[in-house]
């Protein structure tokens, strides 16, 4: 029988595609997510490469946007349709976990700003975890999906 696919922020299986080159490897979230088949994606390392400038979302006129703090550039057009082709290209994924506090792919914990920078959110979702919710899919922030799967008790302990 095909296994469950699950969607997963590639910096969390270990690919060093952070806007500074480094990595989220988790192995306890990998360990509970060991009957599913992963499907890793990055959409700023497709559009932007790594190293790249960091962006944030910010609430503007024309609603949410990822605008980067180097060059305060909309980033939106490219990441949003990453994302749609990611979910065209895998319309069979089951699950998404997406890494905390990304203004990609945060579910329900990347940081909203207001043109000052003020912070308005911490809980706003990121784009390609936006995508993922439109289209029904489950989604869980990494941290709230461990927190919310604990391993089982070792026995006779
Ligand atoms: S959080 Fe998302 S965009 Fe950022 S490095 Fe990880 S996979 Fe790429």
């Amino acid at each position: 029988m095909a296994r469950p696919k699950a969607a997963i922020s590639a910096c969390l299986l270990g690919e060093r595609c952070r806007y500074d080159g480094t990595d989220n490897r988790d192995p306890k979230l990998l360990g509970k997510l060991a009957e599913y088949e992963l499907v890793p994606f990055c959409p700023e390392d497709f559009c932007f490469g790594t190293p790249r400038p960091t962006m944030d979302l910010v609430e503007t006129e024309e609603g949410i946007k990822a605008i980067s703090n180097l060059t305060g550039a909309d980033l939106t057009p490219p990441v949003q349709a990453y994302a749609r082709r990611f979910f065209d290209e895998h319309p069979e994924i089951d699950l998404f976990i997406g890494k905390d506090r990304s203004p990609s792919c945060g579910v329900c914990s990347a940081r909203l700003y207001n043109r000052k920078k003020q912070l308005l959110s911490s809980e706003a979702t990121g784009l390609m975890a936006a995508e993922a919710k439109r289209r029904g899919i489950e989604t869980w922030d990494a941290e709230d999906y461990l927190a919310a799967h604990p391993a089982p008790p070792i026995r006779g302990s």
